[in-house]
């Protein structure tokens, strides 16, 4: 490497995780990538791309884990000191790439993405440039704006551009260094509207058009940088809602791009809307059977394993069997998507396909809304070596097919189902612990609705119990007044932050 290259250390742990989930997270689940292996999880540093060979680039640690409960205290504070100690020993830095998604809670630890950075900068330094990138669900406290000196965020859910928007935030970080420009002003507005991913699809109205005007502020001559937050709503800190952030030279320009943007957002706040209709479990049950559709899905959304829910919550399969139209094996075909319960999956197992066995399975992680759920049935098929699973059973109580599992898995995909002997095409519902659905489950429905059970991650945010959270704030308090959208200058790392938090 040339010496003249700016040098740029890549490092960051990502993760959304919810408080309302009593399910934990540990270091395995970041599955940490150090040193030179950090870059190969990026194609636009592959060697011999022109980003690759713009700068000196070395990894510190980056670690990234599916949505899950907490991260624990224990694991946090090993995963943070051996990326702090790789740091410190990449020698003297011109810039940081801080790669995180934003909403990452850690037991006993607020604003932890801010907490690290605090301590990052003490490793590295005051003069190093700092370039965040974060999901759009991720949260932006005025804190890690002044911690930063470039942030941005993804502009499409699902985040079909994450890979543009980490090239994005590497890319002006590269060209800052090049310039030799001063810092770039950096205009924050939080924005009281709290909002479940399900709500805020940018495929669909009013998101599309609330994140189109991204790009047209972006465009501006004095802009850098445009990025909206809509924030994580299954945690519970003062940080969480959504934000706007607009980076650039020029501060009117900034300042005016950032207020149209949050403007924006707020103005359509009771236009965000579920991508499905919603109800009930029974009332979505109500509908299936009254259908003349096959198949009914109906997305059971409250534990969704992919949003971080414990998996595990008997409320709904519980309901589900208590209804009098499944009990009988003659009943509307059902098939059940998941339940984790290794202990019945073992039970079931040793008594063999065709046997009639009588297991209680959930409630071991998330028992807050029910307990754990025994039931009598005969079992259908048995799957070994799943990645996610390991033993899958088939246990068919009544006319209802449930899946019971050794470790959660999320079943996105018809080969989830086939691979059990289970045919949900000619099922007649099909219920699914997921948000809204993947692809393959969407174009097989022949109809669907999403069902607002209790979980980590209920759809339902005002009967979560948040109280830490910022007050008043949309939709918890519907009839607030209007908020102060003027946009906050935040102060550069190397300058004390001054005014009110807020
Ligand atoms: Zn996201």
């Amino acid at each position: 490497m040339s010496s003249s290259l700016p040098v740029i250390a890549v490092a960051g742990l990502g993760i959304e995780s919810s408080t309302f989930s009593p399910a934990r997270t540990q270091i395995p689940a970041f599955h940490p990538r150090r040193g030179a292996d950090v870059l190969t999880r990026y194609p636009f540093l592959d060697p011999g791309a022109p980003l690759r060979e713009a700068a000196d680039w070395r990894g510190a640690l980056v670690g990234k884990a599916q949505p899950g409960g907490m991260v624990t205290a224990a694991a946090y504070a090993e995963l943070s000191a051996e990326l702090l100690d790789r740091l410190g020993e990449l020698g003297p830095l011109d810039g940081l790439w801080y790669d995180i998604h934003g909403a990452m809670t850690v037991e006993g630890v607020d604003d932890a993405e801010v907490e690290l950075l605090a301590r990052i900068r003490e490793v590295v330094g005051p003069d190093v440039l700092v370039s965040t990138s974060m999901d759009l669900h991720g949260n932006v406290s005025r804190e890690l704006v002044h911690r930063s000196d470039l942030i941005t965020c993804y502009r499409m859910a699902p985040h079909e551009d994450a890979m543009d928007s980490k090239e994005r935030a590497a890319r002006n970080l590269v060209d800052l260094l090049a310039s030799g420009a001063p810092r770039p002003v950096k205009a924050w507005i939080p924005v009281p509207v709290l909002l479940a991913g399900e709500q805020t699809s940018t495929r669909i109205e009013p998101a599309k058009s609330v994140y189109a005007a991204v790009e047209d502020v972006e465009a501006l001559p004095g802009v850098t940088d445009a990025a909206i937050w809509v924030g994580y709503a299954w945690a519970d800190e003062p940080r969480n809602r959504a934000a706007v952030v607009v980076t650039g030279a020029s501060p009117d320009v900034v300042k005016a791009g950032a207020e149209h943007l949050a403007r924006g957002f707020w103005t359509a706040r009771h236009d965000f809307d579920f991508v499905a209709p919603t109800g009930t479990l029974d009332d979505c049950l109500d509908e299936a059977l009254a259908s003349t559709v096959r198949p009914y899905f109906i997305s059971d959304t409250g534990d969704n394993p992919t949003a971080g829910g414990a998996g595990d919550v008997t409320w709904s399969l519980e309901r589900i069997l208590a209804r009098p139209e499944f009990a009988d094996p003659s009943g509307p075909t059902v098939v059940y998507a998941s339940l984790p319960g290794p202990a019945a999956v073992e039970a079931a197992e040793k008594a063999g396909v065709g046997a009639t066995v009588t297991v209680t399975a959930g409630a071991e992680v998330d028992d807050r809304d029910a307990g754990p759920l025994t039931m009598t049935g005969v079992v259908h098929s048995i799957r070994h070596g799943d990645v996610d699973a390991e033993v899958e059973v088939v246990l068919r109580v009544g006319s209802v097919h449930v899946i019971l599992t050794r470790l959660r898995k999320p079943y996105h995909h018809e080969h989830d189902f086939t691979a059990l002997e289970l045919t949900p095409r000619a099922a007649d519902i099909v219920i699914v612990k997921i948000g809204y659905l993947e692809p393959e489950l969407y174009t097989m429905s022949a109809d669907w609705k999403m069902a607002l059970t209790p979980g980590g991650v209920d759809q339902d945010l005002t009967r979560l119990g948040h109280h830490r959270i910022r007050r008043p704030m949309f939709p918890f308090d519907r009839d607030m007044p209007e908020p102060d959208l003027t946009a906050r200058i935040v102060a550069p790392s190397t300058e004390p932050l001054t005014g009110p938090d807020e």
